[in-house]
């Protein structure tokens, strides 16, 4: 057990949520750190949260095909777009791990523009990229740079909010208002994201397999994001291959 991330999750539920210790919950199995036990509610979201390596709905589905593919990204050269803070902590101290964000932060070591990536063609073993294209006003270019300075032979993995009542990605018109943009795709989003993301991913170059997981490894770790646009929240892994 880490102790240190333990008693911090466990306070910052208490302050923002005190009312959770009062409900009966079962335990959870988390697909990054192991524990099985109580997660932790965040805002709105019921067990979002484990409170061992502060692991959420998204970074869960992320280890759950990383364990049952037995990867293993320890020692590979990875590109980590706005890290998730238990796989920070896992990989931070490889030095080809580059953990890239709009700038330095606790869980950030380099300045990376998405649409401009600083490294040569064909330098990662990995790139991971997850709820990020939705703020990129240029997403497909975000898509040939991930594509350029993946290693042939190397995986890219991405995820976005996606409506899967949607048949086609919804782009707002250049006339319509922040906040209107706001209330339709979420917060600082730009896009609503429909079926057809994966086809986008496949127009840079990419091989796309769409992971899906069963709903008894939903319920189980908690996969689950609740989204303003879709109650049901279904997200998708997608594993792209160069
Ligand atoms: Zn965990």
């Amino acid at each position: 057990m880490n102790i240190n991330v333990f008693a911090q999750e466990y306070l910052r539920a208490a302050v923002r949520k005190p009312s959770q210790f009062l409900q009966a919950r079962p335990a959870r199995l988390c697909t990054i750190c192991g524990y099985e036990g109580r997660f932790l509610d965040v805002g709105p979201r019921p067990e979002a949260r484990c409170p061992n390596c502060s692991s959420k709905e998204r970074d869960r589905i992320m280890g759950l095909y990383l364990r049952a593919n037995r990867l293993n990204l320890t020692d590979k050269a990875v590109l980590h777009f706005s890290p998730e803070r238990p796989f920070f902590r896992l990989w931070k101290d490889n030095p080809r791990y580059v953990a890239g964000d709009v700038k330095i932060s606790k869980v950030a070591n380099a300045v990376v523009d998405i649409t401009n990536i600083q490294f040569e063609d064909d330098h990662f073993d990995y790139v991971i990229c997850h709820h990020i294209l939705e703020h990129v006003p240029d997403d497909a270019q975000g898509m040939r740079e991930c594509f350029r300075v993946l290693k042939p032979g190397g995986t890219a993995f991405f995820s976005v909010p996606l409506d899967q009542s949607r048949a086609e990605t919804w782009e707002p018109p250049a006339d319509m208002p922040a906040a209107e943009i706001e209330r339709i795709c979420g917060w600082d989003h730009v896009r609503l994201y429909g079926r057809d993301f994966p086809d986008k991913l496949a127009a840079v170059g990419f091989d796309v397999d769409e992971i899906r997981f069963s709903t008894e490894d939903g319920d189980r770790s908690r996969l689950t994001e609740k989204h303003a646009f879709e109650p049901q929240g279904l997200d998708r892994l997608f594993v792209c291959r160069k």
